[in-house]
């Protein structure tokens, strides 16, 4: 078995992994990189008109032979880890006959974004796996592993071929709302595999262990329990531990959750998959603000059903002036409108709670002014959707695996006074033989 780290080794952002025998190629994730190879932000805005073969020479995508156009040895297949851009960000490049491995709730996730945002992929030949179920790619076996991360429904991956092994631990951490499933693996892990591919977004951070989202949740409980001003909560609509986390104060300070008809979608479609709140009568703390700018959007595209599916639980904007203490809204630089019509606001909180790098994001840093001229004070409330050094440590110690390549992270280089094992530090493109 052999393999290469198309892009990765020396990046966060833009992950992608080849493998494979004899026989058979997979591909483990397919992400939209961060940066440019000068290490300035990439803006895919910049690049969206040019050609495959431009986007190839500039080394945006990947130079993979039956990848992209019909051929006689073409991928078998490709594996998302789960459902953020830098994980499978380019997959509209990808030929659309090669089978697409995911879970079906990223499934889910994905098609909601092209309906709500300007990412538009679509995904024909879609396989889902489940946690724990082996499943096999020609002779190439995959066993997916639930991992605790930001993104809804992520997952690690047991790679075997020819006796041989490696894991692609993709992004996860062991401090957010699903920690019960990385303590699961830790007593139930692979072990002795050849290769173990581990991300280290955060490992250069001093701080040796991240807030928990239970402990994310008593913060905004204090927040939320001063009187007589209005929350408004910047946090990804997509990060459902985090809304979990929001919802569960809310509750507990006897306040209601106002969410836009994008984020109410999230959570009814992904409502199947667990237990999460959505909009229904069972979760009578959670309402749905109708923002126009979205809903005549929606109606343009022929999308007017999906705000209509939420007419019970819609809440307007002078219900929610008349009860200003008592709301907690979800909101985002695109519905500063929405807000300039909710009367006497002014002097809220402002609850920053992403990673602290979007705030330096133009159309952020106009948010927070705009929310700064109306006296409302920033509170920074985040915990990182990835692993700390101590959860880190322990995958190593769980899995004994012979080597360790840094993956997703800028500091491979540190890897090595980390953990005892030996690190194998590769170029992006540079195959190995697992021999
Ligand atoms: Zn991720």
């Amino acid at each position: 078995m052999f393999f290469k780290i198309h892009r990765g080794t020396k990046e966060i952002g833009g992950s992608c992994v080849e493998v494979w025998t004899e026989s058979t190629r997979i591909l483990l994730d397919f992400g939209m990189p961060l940066i440019f190879k000068d290490g300035k932000d990439f803006n895919f805005q910049e690049f969206k008109d040019l050609t495959l073969d431009e986007l190839i020479h500039l080394g945006i995508l990947p130079n993979i032979d039956g990848l992209y156009l019909d051929s006689d040895k073409m991928i078998d297949g490709l594996i998302i880890s789960h459902s953020h851009q830098d994980h499978y960000g380019l997959i509209q490049y990808i030929n659309k006959k090669i089978p697409h491995y995911l879970g079906e709730a990223t499934h889910e996730i994905i098609n909601i974004n092209t309906i709500f945002t300007s990412q538009k992929h679509q995904i024909i030949n879609a396989y889902y796996f489940e946690k724990e179920k082996t499943f096999q790619i020609g002779d190439i076996s995959i066993t997916p592993y639930w991992a605790d991360h930001s993104a809804f429904d992520a997952y690690s991956f047991l790679v075997e071929a020819e006796g041989k092994s490696l894991f692609y631990s993709g992004d996860f951490r062991a401090h957010g709302r699903k920690s019960k499933a990385f303590y699961w693996f830790t007593h139930n892990a692979p072990l002795d595999v050849d290769y173990l591919l581990l991300e280290g977004t955060t490992i250069s951070r001093k701080i040796k262990s991240f807030k928990t989202e239970i402990e994310i949740e008593n913060d905004l409980l204090n927040l939320f329990q001063e009187n007589g001003k209005i929350n408004l909560i910047y946090s990804s609509g997509l990060n459902i531990d985090r809304i979990v986390s929001i919802y569960r104060a809310c509750i507990r300070a006897n306040k209601i959750l106002v969410v836009d008809v994008y984020v109410g979608t999230i959570l009814k479609t992904l409502s199947k998959f667990g237990l999460i709140p959505f909009p229904s009568k069972e979760f009578k703390n959670l309402k749905i603000i109708f923002s126009k700018y979205l809903c005549n959007r929606l109606k343009k595209e022929g999308n007017e059903k999906i705000f209509y599916q939420f007419k019970n639980y819609k809440i307007e904007k002078n219900e929610i002036s008349e009860q200003l203490d008592n709301i907690v809204m979800l909101v985002r630089p695109s519905m500063q409108k929405e807000i300039e019509n909710i009367a006497g606001i002014d002097g809220g909180n402002f609850i920053y709670s992403m990673w602290e790098g979007y705030l330096k994001k133009n159309d952020t840093m106009k948010f927070l002014d705009y929310l700064t001229n109306r006296h409302f004070t920033l509170h920074k409330v985040h915990t990182s959707g990835h692993a700390d050094t101590k959860t880190l440590l322990k995958m190593v110690e769980a899995m004994k695996p012979k080597l360790i390549v840094p993956i997703h992270t800028f500091e491979g280089d540190i890897y090595n006074t980390i953990f005892k094992e030996p690190i194998v530090r590769l170029n992006d493109g540079e195959t190995i033989e697992i021999d």
